[in-house]
């Protein structure tokens, strides 16, 4: 690893952005003489978005589940070189669920990529065979990768494509609103060809699904113990309150109760709080402008827990509904059957149950629910719980990559990090990561110097992918 002076370094913000930061600096020689890392949150832990917590009525631990695919390798890097690499559990396949009863396999066979799902796609009985032609025509849109541009929105490109309305419902719909959070006008087709290209035709290992087997916090446990057994000091419910430049250029960040002098900061913050900050710095407003165009975008989760075993798969997608995905975290985590089930239920791009109360969110599901995995209506539901994400995620919109900042701005010393920023990325703890990495290569001089290899296509895609 590169040895390039770095002096102190205070990260503003523990989410995954500004541990993935602070981990990538540390491999570069933290805690060593007349270097020091420092990161500051606000929170108890660190994790930021990718939280758990102890809910006091239901007695639980509960979060709302994120998933990876194989190609965040940035992010599986992270957990690997924290020693956690088994705290996830990796799913070759994907179940699509339709209220009748149907169910679709999606999973890789013989075939090579960029056709390793094409088995189990032409049985999937969600989808009809012209609906099947159409989104075979518009991956190989996909195939050599995806637009550079994101002016597009996806869903001129699912009319330009001439998409079927049951390929809609049953194909690009839940794979698009499940992984970028939000509905086809809102959703540039530069990321959701992305998603495509990575999840179904790069590889069959780029596109499993990796599911955390903990919960969030203490999945991420062993990240900030990697950081403290390097040296970094971690400090939490530590939450910023000033940030000044002084005269010769280091940096002053205040918290309630300290202040730190650093050559470098890096804010890993979310939008928001990065455009009020910046306002306040010299020249700042310009650039805290372009923040404007960030639209967050809300998750809500229903947590369910029965007596007995209710479902006979971790994770299915669920068509026709409200409800996007379904966990069996129970089974996910390896239960006893006798502890029962528990369940996640996942309603992305969720405005409208923003505005509904808990408990209408909570019948509605529990009908839904009960569609899909008839077992449920005659086990008894131990308790339930519902949680609201207002700010999830950003949308990646079309046009918003010119409003995405680099990790470097236009202060000497000051770096921008957080899954919002210039990554390549949609909102997604792989970009967080990534964002993290860049950050820490521009203080080092070195950009790209930390960022994991990507995972190579296989089959005939080193031949298409441009
Ligand atoms: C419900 C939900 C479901 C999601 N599902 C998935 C998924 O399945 N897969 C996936 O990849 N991603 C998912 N995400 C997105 C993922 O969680 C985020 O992209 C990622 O965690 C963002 O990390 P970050 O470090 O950029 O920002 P954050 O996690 O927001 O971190 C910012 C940190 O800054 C701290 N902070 C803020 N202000 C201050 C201050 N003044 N002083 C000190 N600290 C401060 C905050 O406490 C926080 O810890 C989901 C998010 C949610 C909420």
């Amino acid at each position: 690893m590169n040895s390039t002076l770095q002096r102190n370094v205070v990260i503003v913000g523990g989410g995954l952005a500004g541990t993935a930061a602070a981990l990538a600096l540390s491999d570069n020689g933290a805690g060593t003489s007349g270097n020091s890392i420092t990161v500051l949150d606000r929170r108890p832990t660190l994790g930021g978005r990718a939280y758990s917590y102890e809910h006091p009525a239901l007695e639980e631990t509960i979060d709302s589940q994120h998933v990876v695919l194989g190609c965040c390798t940035n992010l599986v890097y992270l957990i690997e070189q924290a020693g956690a690499a088994d705290s996830i559990r990796w799913y070759d396949e994907l179940f699509f669920l339709e209220p009748n009863g149907n169910r679709s396999r999606l999973k890789p066979g013989a075939l090579p990529a960029p056709s390793h799902q094409a088995l189990s796609f032409l049985r999937a009985p969600m989808l009809g065979l012209g609906d099947k032609l159409g989104i075979a025509r518009g991956l190989m849109e996909f195939l050599r990768g995806y637009p550079a541009s994101d002016a597009e929105s996806f869903r001129t490109w699912l009319q330009r494509t001439r998409q079927t309305d049951r390929a809609i419902r049953h194909f690009w719909e839940p794979v698009v609103i499940g992984a970028l959070n939000d509905g086809f006008d809102n959703c540039s087709t530069r990321y959701a060809g992305k998603v495509f290209h990575e999840s179904f035709l790069r590889s069959p290992q780029a596109g499993r699904l990796g599911i955390p087997a903990l919960p969030l916090s203490e999945w991420l446990v062993p990240l900030t113990d990697l950081a403290r057994s390097r040296g970094v000091e971690v400090r939490m419910k530590s939450g910023m309150t000033a940030l000044e430049q002084l005269p010769g250029g280091r940096w002053l960040v205040g918290t309630e109760g300290a202040a730190f002098e650093a050559d470098s900061v890096i804010l890993a913050v979310d939008f928001k709080q990065t455009q009020a900050l910046l306002q306040g710095l010299p020249d700042g407003s310009a650039a805290a402008a372009d923040f404007d165009h960030f639209v967050p975008a809300p998750i809500t989760t229903v947590h369910l827990w029965y007596d007995r075993e209710v479902v006979d798969v971790d994770h299915a997608v669920l068509l026709d509904t409200r409800i996007q995905w379904m966990f069996a975290k129970s089974r996910i985590r390896k239960w006893s059957t006798y502890r029962g089930t528990y369940l996640e239920l996942v309603i992305s791009a969720s405005w409208p149950e923003l505005k509904m109360s808990r408990e209408s969110i909570l019948r509605a599901a529990l009908e839904e629910v009960a569609m899909f995995f008839p077992a449920v209506k005659s086990a008894k539901l131990v308790k339930s719980g519902v949680l609201k994400e207002a700010r999830a995620t950003f949308s990646v919109t079309p046009g918003l990559d010119r409003y995405r900042p680099s990790q470097s701005t236009q202060w000497p010393g000051l770096f921008l990090a957080g899954d919002w920023t210039r990554t390549d990325w949609p909102s997604t703890m792989e970009g967080a990561v990534r964002s993290g990495r860049l950050a820490a290569g521009a203080v080092v001089g070195n950009a790209r110097q930390f960022l994991a290899l990507e995972l190579p296509p296989t089959g005939l895609m080193p031949l298409l992918i441009r």
